[in-house]
């Protein structure tokens, strides 16, 4: 196959070319992008797969550019997605215009991809999550995923990346208020975006506050203590100390096993899932347990979910 030998190579086109074709929703199209993936499995899984989000306006967009030109000039190949259920072809929401992060978008290290169309969300995040095997296998080493922050979608993120990174503004009055508890306790690292300037205090102030707030919280499954830290996409500060902390993040769920671990139980999750969507809960509750442990060791010997759930 052109297109596999192509994306090994790290081709940008035949890249983007995959991904549309796992996009699509012709038949023909989607038995090719199964075939590819499946190959593409093999050569994947060397990342660290990066969810950020935020409230619209917090910065996403203008960190996502200062911290991939960041890891480009370290040699780091950075893939950027997005995972938007809003967003429509012609006038998604967030990066369906490349120049808001003009610069990266021209890095020849960096590849960019806007979300799919508009979908469910656990449709938008299972797509991504193959879009992810594909760029790794295209020797991508750091997956940012951008995420819009609209409630649910915070969880589909974390069901698809390793490390996540939710950003914050630093507001006038009650710091916690309108912040749900569920996603900062599914946070790694809490980053205070625009402090600089008069902002700085008050950013710094926020700072203090959350890392109060994180005490609070249960501890997290992988064994980490979340970081809390303040950031200028602006004036380009903080920005090293987030990649420095993703970077200790990574050593410490790689020699506790826990990152193959617990990418292992995603997997598993979205094969739960995608069964449930594509035929229906009582064809899922009908699956006994011995069933169900033979689908789940397909998708542990190689197989793709789209492939399982085919010949169920
Ligand atoms: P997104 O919607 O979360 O992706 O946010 P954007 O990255 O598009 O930024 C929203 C607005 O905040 C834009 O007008 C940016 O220029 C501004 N902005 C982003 N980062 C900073 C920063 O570090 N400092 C300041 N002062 N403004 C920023």
């Amino acid at each position: 196959m052109v297109l596999f030998k192509e994306l090994l190579k790290g081709n940008k086109v035949a890249l983007a070319k995959a991904i549309t074709l796992l996009e699509s929703s012709l038949e023909s199209d989607n038995k090719i992008a199964q075939d590819l993936l499946q190959k593409c499995f093999k050569h994947s899984g060397n990342s660290i797969r990066v969810g950020i989000t935020g409230v619209p306006g917090v910065g996403k967009s203008c960190l996502i550019e200062v911290l991939g030109k960041l890891l480009t000039s370290k040699g780091y190949k950075v893939a950027v997605l997005a995972i938007d259920p809003t967003s429509k072809k012609s006038h998604g929401s967030i990066l369906g215009d490349k120049s808001r992060m003009h610069k990266l978008a021209i890095d020849e290290n960096a590849f960019i991809r806007p979300s799919p169309s508009a979908g469910t969300l656990g449709g938008v995040a299972s797509k991504t999550k193959d879009s992810i095997i594909i760029c790794e296998a295209a020797g991508y080493d750091v997956i940012l995923l951008e995420t819009v922050g609209v409630g649910q979608s915070e969880t589909a993120v974390s069901s698809i990346c390793d490390f996540f990174l939710l950003l914050m503004l630093a507001g006038a009055g009650d710091e916690l208020q309108g912040i749900k508890r569920g996603i900062m306790e599914l946070a790694d690292m809490l980053v205070i975006t625009k402090a600089e300037g008069h902002n700085l205090q008050h950013a710094n102030k926020a700072r203090q506050e959350y890392q109060r707030a994180l005490h609070l919280f249960p501890a997290m499954e992988s064994g980490w203590t979340p970081k809390v830290s303040v950031c200028s996409a602006l004036e380009n500060t903080g920005v090293s100390e987030i990649w420095e902390t993703i970077k200790s993040y990574n050593e410490h769920i790689t020699s506790s096993n826990w990152k193959v671990e617990n990418r292992k139980k995603q997997l598993m999750y979205w094969l739960h899932q995608s069964i449930k969507e594509e035929l229906g809960k009582k064809k899922y509750n009908s699956l006994s347990t011995k069933q169900i442990k033979k689908l789940e060791e397909m998708l542990s010997n190689g197989k793709t979910i789209y492939q399982i759930i085919e010949g169920i």
